[in-house]
């Protein structure tokens, strides 16, 4: 796939994750902040965007938006829990705008434990009425599913209902959980997973895509707990294409820009045939335990053909395995370049935020009260539900304005 930017449209949700890590901000967008960086993408001549937040379709501009992205010639997409998307009317009006291709999240097909997972209750029956109303209206759709403590044992029965019974859904993405921010970083205790909770679960769900003739993503899994379906991970094929992905936050981050795959790494990963290729573990909020990386000798060349050649993705330009090793060589001295004086302190992110000259929404009175309102709301759910609330990100004064 090449590069596709994320663009954050709002920060607010019906639903209330426990493991959120995009919880509400007091920033909001309108359609004049969100132009120019759609306009952006066009410019550094992106594939795509993808709207996303918080639940993008809470945005009233949201048909717009994604009319112009459209427009500009974008490729289109949207990550969605599908709680609105379950209405007829609005789905074909989002796909009549522009909408090309849904994510749609869902994490249990039981609804004991999606409801944990959601803090509601009837989400399900929402998520398949999404489904239904996105294939009936023409658009792609994709399932994403995060991988949490609660789901972990149980991700291929998940894949067996949706093989079953929407025959139609061709492509699958997992990601681990993040445990750097928001809400997944102070409830690290009850839904961080360990790798090794979900290995056998989800080696059983790739085996019944693969050999189903779908595909799927992983993402912020090390190749170690990949098996031999390596050449699937999200940060590997970015590795072997050189991409990079940019995030409009709709908070004080605001932009980041994300060239450098690798995180975090152990003493055995030194001897591991995949260390180059391999994005390592994915641990900023120290939630997950580098004593569980084991290393792997297969053959690294394989994997990278699989990527390079593969015919759904057709987004590097180069074929063959020689050409590819001088391209990643030539990419591997001009970061050393990049890098060189610059020493990473311990702990660093590897995304940078990068000063594109844009804000990233605004702070309005308006905004303000809307946050403090849900935000209260928020505190009672979490305590019904005995999780903790993510510590309160205050917006930069620059950025408030009246409104
Ligand atoms: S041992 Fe390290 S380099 Fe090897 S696959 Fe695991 S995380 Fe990646």
């Amino acid at each position: 796939m090449a590069n596709i930017g994320y663009l954050q449209v709002v920060r607010h949700c019906n639903h209330f994750c426990g493991f959120c890590s995009n919880p509400t901000t007091p920033y909001v967008h309108n359609m004049d902040t969100m132009k120019p960086l759609v306009d952006d993408f066009v410019r550094r001549g992106y594939f795509g965007v993808i709207l996303t937040g918080g639940e993008p379709t809470l945005h009233p501009d949201l048909p717009e938006i994604a009319g112009y992205a459209r427009d500009q010639g974008l490729h289109v997409r949207m990550i969605t829990n599908g709680w609105r998307l379950a209405d007829e009317k609005f789905a074909k009006a989002l796909a009549e705008a522009g909408l090309q291709h849904v994510h749609i999240s869902v994490y249990s097909l039981k609804p004991d434990v999606e409801a944990a997972l959601r803090g509601l209750p009837g989400t399900l029956p929402k998520a398949y009425a999404a489904v239904e109303n996105a294939h009936k209206f023409g658009l792609d759709i994709n399932i994403n599913c995060v991988i949490s403590k609660m789901n972990a044992d149980h991700l291929h029965e998940n894949i067996e209902y949706w093989i079953k019974n929407h025959p139609y859904i061709r492509h699958f993405v997992w990601n681990n959980l993040d445990p750097s921010m928001g809400r997944a970083e102070v409830n690290q205790d009850q839904f961080t997973p360990r790798l090794s909770d979900f290995e056998e679960s989800l080696r059983r769900a790739m085996s019944l895509l693969h050999s189903s003739g779908r595909t799927f993503r992983v993402e912020k899994v090390p190749l170690c707990y990949m098996t031999e379906f390596a050449w699937a991970s999200t940060e590997t094929r970015k590795i072997v294409k050189g991409e990079e992905r940019i995030v409009h936050f709709l908070d004080n981050k605001q932009t980041v820009r994300q060239t450098d795959w690798g995180h975090l790494y152990s003493e055995s990963c030194g001897v591991c045939s995949l260390r180059t290729i391999c994005g390592g573990l994915f641990d900023q909020g120290d939630g997950y335990d580098p004593v569980e990386l084991y290393p792997v000798f297969v053959d690294m060349d394989r994997i990278v053909e699989q990527i390079i050649t593969d015919p759904s993705d057709p987004s590097y330009r180069l074929r063959g395995i020689r050409e590819w090793k001088i391209d990643f060589q030539r990419r591997i001295e001009a970061q050393r370049g990049e890098n060189s004086g610059k020493s990473k302190k311990e702990g660093e992110h590897p995304a940078k935020m990068v000063d594109t000259g844009l804000k990233v929404g605004a702070v309005t009175e308006a905004g303000e009260k809307l946050w403090e309102k849900k935000r209260r709301a928020e505190g009672r759910k979490a305590e019904r539900q005995g999780i903790s609330m993510e510590t309160t990100e205050l917006c930069d004064p620059e950025d408030r304005q009246a409104g």
